[in-house]
Formats: C-alpha cells, structure tokens, sequence
C-alpha cells in the first residue's frame, strides 16, 4: 500500500510532456488554480517531516532516487549518447531520438523552474493538507513531479527557480520502516560561478 501509494505520488513524467505548449494553456491552468485555491487555509508545509533525510535507514520512495557511496541522496536520470536529451529514471532507448542502447546514467542536477502545481486540499487519510503538488523542469534536463514545501500557496508563480531537498516522507511500510523522498524548496540565492 505504501509503495503504491508513494508510486501514485511520484510518479514521473516523460519528455513527450514538454511538447505541450506552454505559453497558450498558461492562462486556463492560471484560471484552474484559481479556483483550486478559494479554500486555500494556512500553510503547514510538506507535512510531518519525522525523519532525517541523512538516515540511511529510510528507504528510498522512488526507484531514481540513489544515494552515493557515501550516503548523499541524489536522483537518477539516463542521458542519451545521440542527441543529449536527458530523462528522468533508467531508459534503455532515447523517446527523443529513438536512439537504442544510448543512454547513460546521470546524476540530475539540484535546481529547476516550477513548471506547473496544484494546490491538494483534500487526500488521503493520514496525510496533511494542503500540500502543493508540483512538476518541475530541472537545469540539466529531466522532469518530475513532487511536492513543494515551505512556501504559502499564494506566492506561487509559474517558472519560479525552485531546488531539491531530500527529507523523510509522512509515509511508512506495514513495519514502521520510514520512507526518503524527493521534495521542492523555494532556490535560494546562488553564488555567481
Ligand atoms: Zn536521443
């Protein structure tokens, strides 16, 4: 149950989402989430975030979610050889370019543009709401879905810059075991390189 359920909540997206245009459905999906948000209430965030994301007991909530020899959770695409597309999770061919046995796997990258989000009032039993369920188009390619925390619902705004944290997910299995997930955080400012 838990597995499915964080599968539901994660569940990635492909590129074959980028080919929608954006700039003419803008303004009907800003209509949406107007509407979605009448009965925006106080922000508590992501949830109960019980866990420290260093613990290496927590399980990881998605299969491209890696952590390196040392523990650092990172997530994991697969970069194709041919074209240099970049998507999330583990490819065997290119959906760009149709390229077979070309993809690399790649560490993605920690920063990203806001690219749409909905503001969850209602879910399911036991987790906290509202939550804002966003997807995000990271810098060195690849897109995912998940949950954007710290930040009130009323100053979201399309193509903000937005980072990756790994923090403890409000789920758990049958045992007790505690779950790592991927979530978003408003970017803070970076140093020029
Ligand atoms: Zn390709």
């Amino acid at each position: 149950m838990a597995a499915a359920l964080a599968m539901a909540l994660f569940r990635c997206f492909g590129a074959g989402r980028t080919a929608v245009g954006k700039g003419d459905d803008s303004e009907a999906a800003g209509a949406e989430h107007a509407a979605i948000r009448v009965a925006s209430a106080p922000y508590q965030g992501g949830g109960n975030l019980p866990h420290d994301a260093t613990a290496e007991t927590l399980k990881p909530a998605t299969p491209y979610l890696k952590r390196t020899g040392d523990g650092r959770p990172f997530l994991q695409g697969s970069r194709c050889r041919t074209c240099g597309e970049t998507f999330l999770g583990t490819r065997q061919h290119c959906a760009r370019c149709h390229a077979r046995d070309s993809m690399e796997l790649v560490e993605l990258g920690s920063h990203g543009k806001l690219y749409n989000y909905t503001v969850v009032h209602r879910s399911y039993p036991g987790t906290t709401v509202p939550f804002v369920s966003a997807i995000v188009d990271l810098e060195t390619g690849g897109s995912l879905k998940g949950n954007l925390i710290d930040i009130d619902p009323d100053t979201l705004s399309f193509d903000m810059p937005v980072e990756v944290v790994f923090r403890g997910a409000e789920i758990a299995n049958p045992a007790g075991r505690g779950f790592i997930s991927h979530f978003f955080i408003p970017a803070k400012e970076r140093q020029a390189a």
